[in-house]
């Protein structure tokens, strides 16, 4: 009986030892969490994105990609991404696809050179009666889906677990990414990403087969409410306006800044324990979209469009 005191003795010595050793290697409740994410893994390293325009298959596309190499988009992503510390390198690649579309496949995003054609076709030729530039529409809409392809990547490399649908997921942190990089330039970002949207609010009453609501993506002004919402719960002063001219209806407002919240809170959690913080300051010092005196690109520019 004695031996067996002497021995619980021992061992809840040893315990508490171990315990005070514990405390002194005690992790704050985020470096905790980074570590259970796998955030503190040596090999992840900032500075992954690569890029390329690829060759185009046929010779009409050149000029295009001509035009996009002197504007310099890609650089751009490879910039405002670069603090994401990645486990391998993510390329992002423009690309004559045959389609108008944009991707993710591991390792690579694929940014078709006909869907930039689009963005760039279907922008305001002048400043749009809510107040979009060309340059907005052209850069909101650009940035908004290369984001929207980084956030399936990131989510895909860094094995981060979803509750939402993988399009939802993708659509908020493109949302985030934009609302949060553009400081004074969000509201050009946001409405010019959201100009994409403009012939749904300009047709108000849609008809569709009932099929179309069992696409992986949210209906188009679906996703068009939500960026907005996301938007407007971030900053309802800077966005008030989008509430008061109906493009957000009013009963989504009072939901929207919980909703940014609950993103915002996701994003703390399990993608800032893979960013450089030295890296994204520099990011968020500058502004991302160019100034509205620079002519955005025309396809008038290109002498042969992409077709
Ligand atoms: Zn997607």
């Amino acid at each position: 009986m004695k031996r067996i005191a002497i021995s619980s003795f021992v061992v809840v010595a040893a315990v508490t030892a171990s315990l005070a050793g514990l405390q002194i290697r005690a992790q704050t409740t985020d470096q905790a969490w980074s570590t259970f994410l796998g955030g503190d893994q040596a090999d992840l390293q900032p500075n992954r994105i690569k890029i390329e325009y690829a060759e185009p298959e046929h010779p009409q596309v050149e000029p295009f990609r001509d035009m996009l190499i002197q504007r310099r988009p890609l650089e751009k992503v490879q910039e405002i991404f670069s603090p994401l510390r990645l486990p391998m390198d993510l390329t992002v690649r423009t690309k004559e696809c045959g389609i108008s579309n944009a991707w993710y496949r591991r390792p690579d995003i694929t940014i078709c050179y006909e869907y930039l054609r689009d963005i760039v076709e279907m922008a305001p030729k002048d400043m749009s009666p809510e107040g979009i530039s060309p340059m907005d529409a052209i850069v909101g809409q650009f940035l908004f889906t290369a984001a929207h392809e980084t956030g399936h990547a990131v989510f895909d490399l860094l094995d981060i677990p979803l509750f939402g649908r993988p399009e939802d997921d993708a659509d908020q942190f493109a949302a985030h990414v934009l609302i949060k990089i553009g400081q004074q330039d969000a509201r050009r970002l946001i409405e010019g990403a959201a100009y994409m949207y403009n012939e749904y609010i300009k047709n108000p009453t849609v008809t569709v087969r009932v099929t179309a609501f069992a696409d992986v993506h949210g209906a188009p002004v679906q996703r068009l409410y939500n960026l907005l919402c996301l938007a407007y719960g971030e900053n309802p002063d800077a966005f008030s306006d989008v509430v008061d001219k109906g493009y957000l209806p009013r009963s989504r407002a009072p939901a929207c800044k919980q909703e940014w919240g609950e993103v915002d809170f996701a994003f703390q959690k399990l993608i800032y324990p893979y960013i450089d913080r030295k890296l994204l300051n520099d990011v968020l010092s500058k502004s991302w979209v160019p100034d509205r005196n620079i002519p955005p690109p025309r396809m008038t520019d290109v002498p042969q469009s992409v077709r």
